[in-house]
């Protein structure tokens, strides 16, 4: 597990924590390079955590989906690499400390949504709008390249 901030390969995890009646486990590292702390966490195979899109799809929550959607949003702001993968985390945090099998991407739009709306207006605006109308990440991304 390579440290998101410096890519050291090697940490230590000075926490453990089972969730989801033990269906996932929640890990807290320290990187052995820069001494930073990050959280893993790690399911057993078929049990994800789902995500319920608007049409009714289900599909597997996805960290890079979430962030992409946030890094389009942010396009061409002045906002840092930083906050979004902090804001990343935040959100990845609470929907798995939910304890939730599913939540809907409505739910962490709303979640995002928050976050964006304290960093930066326009960013939010780009977000609120394009999500309510598209839950689907391709088309998201035209939307707001169209912008
Ligand atoms: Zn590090």
């Amino acid at each position: 597990m390579n440290c998101p901030y410096c890519g050291h390969p090697d940490d230590k995890v000075v926490d453990s924590r089972a969730l989801k009646d033990g269906a996932a486990t929640r890990r807290r590292r320290e990187c052995l390079g820069c001494g930073r702390r990050f959280t893993t966490y790690e399911y057993i195979e078929g049990a994800p955590l789902m995500v319920v899109k608007q049409d009714g799809r289900r599909e597997p929550f996805d960290r890079a989906k979430l962030k992409g959607g946030i890094v389009i949003a942010c396009a061409k702001r002045l906002v840092a690499s930083e906050t979004i993968e902090q804001m990343v985390r935040e959100i990845e945090e609470q929907c798995y400390e939910k304890e939730a099998v599913e939540m809907s991407s409505a739910e962490i739009g709303a979640m995002v949504m928050t976050r964006l709306k304290a960093v930066d207006e326009v960013a939010y605006i780009r977000f609120a709008s394009v999500y309510r109308r598209f839950q689907d990440a391709g088309e998201f991304r035209r939307e707001v390249e169209n912008l």
